[in-house]
């Protein structure tokens, strides 16, 4: 079990210097997603909820009602004009997920429901596979639990050992630990590319060389690293990478897993059935080639498309403008919310995404999302399925406020006057924070 380590030795609020304002048109990006424009019970909607899922600009939802409406279809078989064009569609947007992530080609890419799917299928195939009695498998105390409990189950399964790598209490990793419990026995090192709790960064490529100089494989968990900073799977050198499309702006029930062709080409079936198939007799079946060995049965073809509208939309703008202005609201969120008394912010790391975990002195964490609710600001509060982490810092629950690009300061001062207003009560006269 994790015990609580950080809750006594914790400054009130980390300091951080804001970076400065990125030359980034905000207003005219938030104007791509129109439900940012909308109200909710009066109050204009402040989406601080980005690390649950991200809002979907108008090109990715027309890429759906396009689809559907001019050449839904089923994909690869059928010899008539819209399954042709389905079929483009889809192994189109294929080859838009593998050239954003820096891919060698779009069979390296397999399709799947999202970050969850795709680490059960790596557990499920490479895993059954390549784990053994006695094997280790490498985990952080920042993975969310869909990078922790198939590792678990798989553990059970071949008797294998899980090990973890803890947290500092800027809640960096740390890297000492890490490589003291590497060995050879490491059969897999499973890491976030950033934690979706405490903003944490890890360094990724440096982790995955060492870990490779152990012959261990490494699975990247890109569920909240794609949407806010370029990724470069080759760069990392990462044999597996996973993420959820509904966390880069696509929609839901669609996501990507990455492995390196070597690798892919050893994974055997995960699921049977329809699609994956070479040849069926009763006697036997012969397997497709890859990626599509790793996908029976007919795929979330529309919403594939919608990632690939996605991907398209995320190339289109200048991402290094985007990280910038990311990084100042970072800041800039951060000594905001360090001018609210009593309030503790989790996670200080240098390399860090906008996303803000914190408490307030004893004020109920489910109270405060209410009222920040009633003001139209959506937060999460819970355990962010990221129990060990939260455990690390003698936590259960936390309040988090997590950003994206067309996130404002405006926004935070929204967040943080409705915080103060909390703690004084009602201001006279005022029925909602200025935006
Ligand atoms: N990993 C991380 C870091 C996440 O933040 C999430 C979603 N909160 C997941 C994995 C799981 O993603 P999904 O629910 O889309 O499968």
């Amino acid at each position: 079990m994790t015990t609580a380590r950080y809750w006594l030795d914790r400054p009130a609020a980390p300091v951080v210097p804001v970076p400065r304002a990125a030359d980034f048109p905000v207003e005219a990006v938030r104007r791509d997603f129109p439900i940012l424009h909308r109200e909710v019970d009066g109050a204009p909607l402040v989406w601080l909820d980005n690390g649950s899922t991200t809002q979907k600009p108008l090109t990715v939802v027309q890429a759906l009602a396009d689809f559907y409406l001019t050449c839904n279809s089923n994909v690869h078989r059928g010899a008539h004009a819209l399954a042709r064009r389905a079929t483009d569609a889809y192994e189109g947007a294929r080859a838009k997920v593998a050239a954003f992530l820096g891919a060698a080609g779009p069979e390296e890419v397999v399709f799947v429901r999202g970050t969850t799917e795709a680490v059960n299928l790596v557990a499920g195939s490479w895993g059954e596979a390549e784990v053994r009695a006695g094997d280790e498998i490498l985990l952080t105390e920042l993975e969310h639990h869909a990078n922790i409990v198939p590792w678990q189950q798989l553990a059970k399964r071949r008797r294998a050992t899980l090990k973890v790598v803890p947290v500092d209490p800027d809640g960096a990793l740390d890297l000492g630990a890490f490589r003291a419990l590497l060995s050879q026995r490491t059969a897999l090192l499973a890491v976030t590319h950033a934690s979706n709790v405490l903003g944490t960064v890890p360094p990724v490529r440096e982790m995955v060389a060492l870990a490779h100089r152990y012959g261990a494989r490494v699975l990247v968990d890109g569920a909240q690293a794609v949407g806010h900073f370029p990724v470069d799977v080759r760069d990392l050198g990462a044999d597996f990478y996973v993420l959820s499309g509904h966390k880069m702006f696509g929609p839901t029930g669609i996501g990507a897993l990455y492995a390196k062709r070597e690798v892919l080409a050893a994974m055997r079936p995960w699921q049977t059935g329809g699609n994956m198939i070479d040849r069926v007799t009763f006697g036997g079946s012969t397997f497709a080639g890859h990626p599509h060995r790793l996908e029976a049965g007919t795929g979330n073809i529309a919403d594939a498309v919608g990632l690939g509208a996605a991907v398209d939309y995320l190339v289109g703008m200048d991402r290094d403008q985007a990280e910038a202005h990311e990084r100042h609201l970072a800041g800039y969120a951060c000594q905001a919310l360090a001018r609210v008394p009593g309030i503790r912010q989790f996670g200080a790391a240098r390399d860090r995404i906008a996303v803000h975990s914190f408490l307030v002195g004893a004020t109920d964490p489910v109270a405060l999302a209410a009222h920040l609710d009633a003001r139209g600001i959506a937060v999460r509060v819970g355990h962010h399925c990221a129990q060990p982490t939260l455990a690390a810092f003698g936590e259960t629950v936390v309040l988090r406020a997590s950003l994206a690009f067309y996130n404002t300061t405006d926004e935070v001062d929204a967040l943080v006057g409705a915080v103060l207003e909390f703690l004084d009560g009602p201001v006279p006269g005022q029925t909602r924070p200025r935006r």
